[in-house]
């Protein structure tokens, strides 16, 4: 079947079960099942499923839930809006609060003046009684001031409290790749030089491996970019397999995925890295619609360990380069640092 062709049974599958299960079709609705039956966002097929648990059709309202949840194309930059505005309205009531405190404290202060002037002044006929009911009232307005002032500064720390929790949220998400949920290149770059630094601080062990799908292109060429996406998500998965401790999984580059493994010295390094490789190797794929076997994929991976006084560039492009020798050594291995340049450890490759 060509791409073509499998977008468009894609396309005749999501509207017959919007037609079987959505109250009423709409191009959110549409989209939401299309995404369904393409199978790109497991967490989307999974809220699905659970919302038709009810045994209802999915009503407007859950679609829109739906949508915004695991579709909508901005919704990060949206929420960020959101609080941020929520946030700014918050900070100019407070500033307003205290304007009217100040404003009632100055008159408090014109009024203290004034009285003072008026016991100073021996014509002035006013008894002692009627200048400390004055003051008296007088306190007792900026006393309730206060009071609601304080009331109201209370209720906006918890309301800039969960507006503060919300843009952390979105600032965690925004650090992930979509696509497999493990770091995405940005928090890549300040994980490897925070590990780096802390790793000179403390004089420990940091091993870095570097992971690149072989001929991945050709894997995309002939199977499509979707099933493509499927293995990207795989290789992912089988590193998550290996996480353990204070590691850093990151995705990179569109088919290249880190682990920064803080701790561990390159042999403990290669190691890890060698699991993933057999973990990836030892995987049959099959094709999600119909169950056909699409044979197995490798992987070729570099590992080096931290020098002392490296940079994290530096040690990222050693990493690299260990991998790189892995492809031109024949592919599905792992090659490391040991002694750079003056003799590389390498894996058996299958
Ligand atoms: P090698 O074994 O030398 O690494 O060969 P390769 O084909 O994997 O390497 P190359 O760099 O030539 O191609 C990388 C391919 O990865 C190109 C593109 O088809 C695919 N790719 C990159 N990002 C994505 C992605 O997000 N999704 C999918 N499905 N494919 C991607
Ligand atoms: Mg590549
Ligand atoms: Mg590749």
């Amino acid at each position: 079947m060509s791409s073509a062709d499998r977008t468009f049974s894609i396309a005749e599958r999501a509207t017959e079960l919007m037609r079987a299960y959505s109250e009423c079709a709409s191009p959110q609705s549409y989209e939401i099942w299309f995404t369904y039956v393409s199978g790109v966002k497991p967490f989307l097929n999974e809220a699905v499923k659970n919302a038709l648990r009810s045994g209802q059709k999915l009503t407007q309202e859950q679609i829109g839930a739906l949508y915004d949840a695991h579709l909508a194309p901005n919704r990060l930059g949206a929420q960020a809006e959101r609080a941020g505005t929520g946030m700014i309205g918050e900070i100019e009531e407070v500033v307003s609060m205290i304007d009217d405190a100040l404003g009632s404290t100055t008159r408090y202060g014109a009024s203290l003046r004034a009285l003072s002037d008026d016991l100073e002044d021996p014509q002035e006929r006013r008894g002692i009684r009627d200048i400390l009911e004055s003051l008296v009232t007088a306190t007792r307005e900026v006393a309730a001031t206060n009071r609601t002032l304080e009331v109201r500064l209370r209720d906006s720390r918890g309301e800039i409290e969960g507006l503060r929790e919300a843009l952390e949220r979105v600032r965690v998400e925004t650090l992930l790749d979509p696509l497999t949920g493990i770091s995405n290149r940005k928090h890549f770059e300040d994980m490897l030089i925070t590990a780096t630094l802390a790793a000179r601080a403390e004089g420990a062990p940091l091993s870095l491996v570097v992971i690149d799908i072989d001929h991945f292109k050709h894997f995309n060429d002939v199977y499509g970019h979707l099933t493509g996406d499927q293995v990207l998500r795989l290789v992912s998965s089988a590193m998550q397999e290996q996480m353990g401790g204070r590691a850093t999984l990151a995705r990179f580059g569109g088919e290249e995925f880190a682990m920064i493994l803080p701790g561990l010295t390159r042999e403990q390094a290669f190691e890890r890295a060698e699991t993933v490789r057999q973990s990836v190797e030892s995987r049959e794929l099959l094709k999600r619609s119909t169950g056909e076997s699409l044979g197995r994929i490798t992987v070729s991976l570099g590992v080096a360990m931290l020098r002392p006084d490296e940079t994290a560039t530096s040690l990222l492009d050693r990493a690299d380069n260990c991998m790189y020798r892995a492809k031109g050594a024949g592919r599905n291995r792992t090659v490391t640092d040991e002694a750079d340049g003056f003799g590389t450890q390498l894996s058996d490759a299958a």
